[in-house]
Parts: C-alpha cells; sequence; structure tokens
C-alpha cells in the first residue's frame, strides 16, 4: 500500500497529528487483534475530530471480516479498503468527495499479484520482507485466514527476483520470506517452481546476504528444501514450523493434515541434513476438548525436540470456523495456566542453549542503536529473526548498522544475549 501511494505521490509520516490521511492497516485473525485494531481506529478517530480535514482510512482484514458493520458503526470513517482492493486505494483517495459516495471495498475477485509491486521500506534499511504468496490452500478448523485471504496464490517467480534485486540493489542484505504458508509457495501452479527454487533463485542475487524462511509448514518440509538450504550459504539454516500441538488427538481436531510422529521425523530430517539449523514453533493452549494428558504430551514433545525458539498462544474461539462446532473451549483460566506451564519449560529450554553459547564468538547482523540506551547496539545472530525471536545487545566495540560483525557473546539473559565486538586484530 504504502509502495503504491508513495509512487501517486503521497508521502509517509509517522506523526499522525501532521498527516492528512490517516491509514490503519488491520489484522482480524482472532479477537485480541480485532479489539486492537478498534482501538486505534477510534484513537485516530479522535485525532480526525480536531482536525476534520484528516482523511480516516481502514484497511486489511477488518475490513474484509466485518466491513458491513464498521460502516455503520464508523461513519468517521471515509473509506473501508479490504484485502483485495489495496492497488486501487490512490486512485480511491482521489476521487473528489461525494454525498453518499461508495465508502466499502471488499474485492470482488482474491487479487492476484502480477508484476513487481512498488515498495516503500517500513523497515530498516538492510532488513525487507518479501510477499511470494497470498491466501492459504489448508483449512485448520481453528483459523478464519483462508476465508478472508482466499486461496493460496502464488506469485510469479520473475516478479519476486525483479522484487528482491530492486531491494538489493537499494542496500537490503537480509530478506525475509513470508506467505501464510511459505513451503506450499508455487503448488498451485501446475509444474511451477517451488519454494526450493525460488530460494535458489534468490540466493544468486547480488548484495542480498542473508534469505530466512518464515511461516513454514511441518507437513511440507521436502529432502529438496532442506538439501537446498544445506547447499547455499546465503539461505539460512533457519526453520520456522508452527507445529500448533503434539497430540495426535488435538492435531487432527485442528485439521492440521500431520500426526506427531510425522513432527518427529521432520525435526529428524532436518537434524540429519542442517545440523546447526535453527528451530522456531508455536503451540496453542486450550483447543475445545484439549486434557491435561494432551498438555503433558505435548510438554513431552518440546523436551525432546528442544525448539530454540517456541511461542505459546491461548486458543481463541471464531465465529466462522469449524472448531466452532467441537465445542467449547477450555475455560480461559485453565487454558492460561496451561499456558503458564508450558511457557516455564521453554524458558529452561532457552536459558541452557543461550548459555551454551556464553564464551562464543558468532557473527552478528547489527541492526542499529537500543531504543533503552544510545550507549547500546542490537544485532541478532543469524538463528533469530526480528522482532519475534531474542536478540544480541552489544555493550562495547564499534559496529556498522547493517553489517555482519564477530562478537564475543559476555552474559545470557532470559531470552537475549549480551556481547562485545571483537576488533580486528583482537585473537582469542
Ligand atoms: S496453514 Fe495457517 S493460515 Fe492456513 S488455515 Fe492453517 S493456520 Fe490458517
Amino acid at each position: 500500500m504504502l509502495g503504491r501511494l508513495t509512487q501517486a505521490g503521497w508521502q509517509v509520516t509517522g506523526e499522525p497529528e501532521a498527516a492528512d490521511l490517516l491509514l490503519v492497516n488491520t489484522c482480524a485473525f482472532i479477537e485480541p487483534a480485532c479489539k486492537e485494531a478498534v482501538d486505534t481506529i477510534l484513537d485516530l478517530a479522535r485525532l480526525k475530530e480536531a482536525d476534520p480535514d484528516k482523511r480516516l482510512v481502514v484497511a486489511g482484514c477488518l475490513v474484509q471480516r466485518y466491513g458491513e458493520d464498521l460502516a455503520k458503526d464508523l461513519p468517521e470513517v471515509d473509506l473501508f479498503v479490504g484485502v483485495h482492493d489495496f492497488p486501487a486505494l490512490p486512485e480511491l483517495l482521489a476521487r473528489p468527495a461525494a454525498e453518499g459516495a461508495l465508502r466499502l471495498f471488499q474485492g470482488a475477485a482474491p487479487y492476484a499479484y502480477g508484476a513487481p509491486e512498488p515498495r516503500y521500506a517500513a523497515t530498516p534499511p538492510h532488513l525487507a520482507y518479501l510477499k511470494i504468496a497470498e491466501g492459504c490452500g489448508h483449512r485448520c478448523t481453528f483459523c478464519i485466514i483462508p476465508k478472508l485471504r482466499g486461496p493460496l496464490r502464488s506469485r510469479p517467480l520473475s516478479t519476486l527476483v525483479a522484487e528482491a534485486e530492486s531491494l538489493a540493489a537499494a542496500g537490503v542484505k537480509e530478506l525475509i520470506l513470508v506467505a501464510q504458508d511459505t513451503t506450499a509457495y508455487g503448488t498451485d501452479r501446475a509444474g511451477g517452481p517451488g519454494i526450493a527454487k525460488l530460494l535458489r533463485e534468490l540466493a544468486r542475487l547480488d548484495g542480498l546476504e542473508w534469505l530466512r524462511l518464515l511461516y513454514g509448514h511441518p507437513a511440507r518440509i521436502t529432502p529438496e528444501l532442506l538439501e537446498t538450504m544445506a547447499a547455499q550459504p546465503k539461505i539460512l539454516p533457519y526453520l520456522d514450523l508452527p507445529i500448533q500441538h503434539g497430540h495426535e488427538e488435538v492435531l487432527r481436531r485442528m485439521g492440521r493434515g500431520y500426526t506427531r510422529q510425522d513432527i518427529l521425523d521432520t525435526v529428524r530430517l532436518i537434524r540429519e541434513v542442517l545440523p546447526a539449523a535453527t528451530l522456531r514453533t508455536t503451540v496453542m493452549l486450550g483447543f475445545p476438548g484439549e486434557t491435561e494428558a494432551q498438555v503433558e504430551a505435548l510438554a513431552d514433545l518440546m523436551e525432546e525436540v528442544r525448539f530454540d525458539h517456541l511461542g505459546v498462544f491461548l486458543y481463541s474461539p471464531e465465529a466462522g470456523t469449524a472448531a466452532e462446532r467441537l465445542g467449547p473451549a477450555v475455560p480461559r483460566r485453565e487454558a492460561r495456566r496451561r499456558a503458564r506451564l508450558l511457557k516455564a519449560l521453554q524458558a529452561k529450554i532457552v536459558k541452557a542453549r543461550l548459555k551454551a553459547l556464553v564464551g562464543t564468538v558468532q557473527l552478528v547482523r547489527v541492526d542499529g542503536v537500543s531504543p533503552e540506551s544510545d550507549y547500546l547496539l542490537t544485532g541478532r545472530l543469524a538463528g533469530q529473526a526480528p522482532d519475534i525471536d531474542g536478540q544480541v545487545y552489544i555493550t562495547a566495540g564499534t559496529g556498522r548498522i547493517g553489517e555482519v560483525q564477530a562478537v564475543r557473546l559476555t552474559r545470557a539473559l532470559p531470552y537475549d544475549l549480551l556481547g562485545e565486538i571483537v576488533e580486528e586484530g583482537e585473537t582469542g
């Protein structure tokens, strides 16, 4: 959206008070996300009340999910644009204001990315996300996303390579591939290239140093993908596999399409081909019918696999999902208690992993000056994705933002590390 708007002459400011146009891009996959989006819209509506010349636009999944209700309840919003209509945003904004003009756009057909999209970076200059596909072909019973985003539509390989090339030319060194399911890339095009081929093509581009794949599906980790990762040093041996649960019956009821044994087999394969792989996952507690014994089975699996990073979430009952018919969710309080237990278990696993790194020298990509202190730099190991994993606080030495530096790790915090840059010529 920002790429298209800046191309049409708009300038971006992070100061809502100074803006002519207030744009809220929303998430709506679970209730807390909807609430956060609505609170933000109401905050900005207050600014508009003080300055009625401002225009307020709401975009994204919340519009796709609840557009008609929002249009009724929020008369202060000038325009609602769902997930398929964002390309038309500059055009819609250029229309002269007219009494009774259509305000709600939810898309007649799912938007398919064609030509390379113009980009406006909202990330530090050395880092960018590349959306490789839109929509999802799975039907997990708890998830509303396929209804909101539509079926899987992979972007053509040539447009992704062209977009990545222009990002690299602009100074991007770390490119993070995202989609609802990145490992399904290309499976909607008969005979088309898959994720391994896309990664190989991107790895050829000059300037890009790290390629990272997020949001894989545990059932789609193939030997070809792992061997491609092993053969290309630019493709980080980092696998983000949201397993969601570790008990057979819960996985079946979630409609995830794999078993507990499949997860264990996949992890074994990953570690055979990529012994240094970093594994990230998410798990969900409180799914309808989940028993204590099933949570214990999940805890056992966590102990066996020892994921490097693990996010714990609570099941959120969502209108319009199949899980609604699977009975009531585990009471919130009990689900929270289960989540606390698993978080404590993961904290122990992470502590041991981080402690083992203290005293070693590792390559760290410097992201910038820490918001906590001008005297601290922050950076990340190859096994740490921005915003979701821990990071390295650099307490001594001079680092260049965006560059990889050798850092001696000096201390482990619960999820982060401290370290000092190893200056050139320093030994040890
Ligand atoms: S794979 Fe992810 S996006 Fe697709 S239905 Fe399942 S949870 Fe939702």
